[in-house]
């Protein structure tokens, strides 16, 4: 067992840092504030590759392995969380999806383009009345031969007003149940689609969550990805490998606030001496390097499932649950010892605390981590 990172690997890691430091961190609290969807930086991230990581460089991307993926996800999530979830959604959702499962025109028309940072991508599952249990599909595409005609709406939808290419889910026969769902491209501009008003966010509020309203699009058939019926399975697949990506995040999430308490708590004086110096801060430093650390392992060990192509299903549900924990857990630590200075935005670990409590809730609720988990222990 070798616990070591390559060379390349860190390479990787320290270019992600670089370009967090130098590009992400300039302007983050304004963004936040504003709500700014970062255009110009997801064009600068298309050009590092971050936007395509792990696809084949046959269809534009980097070919890294997802080792790399995860080390990405953490620099960025470190500094902005909200650009992170635009590469984790575009990379482990919509590149994965159509890489993996997609035909040899849909790859070439798409991907090619997702890959680069050319194209954005969205991922449509939850609705109204279906998110976590999503199988309770709404949305319907009525098979007409040639084409489907879709009708339905989406809610939450990560890159929703910005996206290039949307991938939907939709029922396409309802007796069939999960069986009945499929999966197909849509494209911005599609005649009938339209995009609902941004949602005002807790955290993550420079990345931009829309409403979706489809209104008798008409999908060509060769828009659908895989066999009839095969959507479900298409969704809980590439989520599978999004949750690695989130966990990836909360880590980052995490481990950038754990170093802003560790500098402030070397710096800020209290009776005499550096808050570091007493006990009741440096052991809140000791569980968040502990905890930090076991995420991490978590959040590889998962990856490195992904790379050798073993299950990763309950490895990264179990990343996801316990990373999202430990961000939750100590960004509110980190504002805890920055004091009152943690509280306003200027030190940024507010913001972490607030970009924290969405990774217990997208990609599967942390309740629903512990289904796929318990299910996994339980089962005959
Ligand atoms: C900012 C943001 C971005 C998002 N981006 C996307 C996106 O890009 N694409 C997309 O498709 N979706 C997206 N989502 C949706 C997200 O995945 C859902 O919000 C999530 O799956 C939970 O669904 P829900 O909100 O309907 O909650 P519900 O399913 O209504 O759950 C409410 C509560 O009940 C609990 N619960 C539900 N069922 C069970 C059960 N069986 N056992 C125990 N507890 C249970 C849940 O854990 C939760 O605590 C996003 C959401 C947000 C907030």
């Amino acid at each position: 067992m070798d616990f070591s990172l390559s060379e390349e690997h860190k390479m990787i890691r320290d270019a992600a840092r670089d370009f967090a430091q130098n590009e992400l961190l300039p302007g983050v609290i304004q963004r936040d504030e504003e709500q700014y969807f970062p255009d110009e930086l997801v064009k600068k991230m298309g050009d590092l590759g971050f936007m395509g990581i792990m696809v084949d460089p046959k269809y534009g991307g980097s070919g890294m392995d997802t080792i790399s993926y995860v080390l990405i996800m953490e620099e960025l999530s470190k500094i902005d969380a909200s650009a992170s979830v635009i590469v984790s959604v575009n990379n482990s959702l919509v590149c994965y999806g159509i890489e993996a499962y997609g035909s040899k025109t849909q790859k070439q028309k798409y991907l090619t383009k997702l890959a680069t940072g050319e194209f954005i991508g969205a991922f449509c599952l939850s609705e109204p009345e279906a998110g976590s249990d999503a199988t309770s599909q709404k949305t319907t595409a009525i098979d007409k031969g040639d084409h489907y005609i879709l009708n339905g709406t989406k809610n939450w939808i990560t890159n929703g007003g910005r996206a290039d290419v949307y991938l939907v889910m939709a029922q396409t026969d309802r007796d069939k149940g999960s069986h009945g769902i499929n999966v197909f491209i849509i494209e911005k501009g599609m005649e009938g689609f339209h995009v609902g008003p941004k949602e005002n966010k807790l955290g993550i509020r420079g990345s931009d969550t829309h409403t979706l309203q489809f209104n008798d699009v008409k999908v060509p058939k060769e828009n659908r990805i895989g066999d009839d019926g095969f959507g479900f399975r298409f969704a809980m697949k590439t989520i599978s490998g999004g949750r690695i990506g989130i966990a990836a995040q909360a880590l980052g999430i995490a481990q950038g606030a754990y170093e802003l308490a560790l500098k402030y708590s070397k710096e800020r004086k209290a009776f005499g001496t550096e808050i570091a110096n007493h006990q009741a801060i440096a052991f809140k430093l000791a569980d968040m390097h502990t905890e930090i650390s076991a995420a991490r392992h978590m959040v590889l060990k998962a990856a490195w499932d992904k790379d050798q192509n073993n299950n990763y299903d309950v490895s990264s549900a179990m990343a996801k649950l316990y990373a999202s924990q430990v961000a939750m857990k100590h960004t509110v630590e980190a504002v805890q010892i920055h004091g009152g200075n943690g509280f306003v935005k200027d030190y940024h670990v507010e913001r972490l605390m607030r970009d924290a409590k969405i990774t217990q809730i997208y990609e599967g609720t942390s309740e629903i981590q512990k289904i796929v988990i318990s299910r996994s222990i339980t089962k005959k």
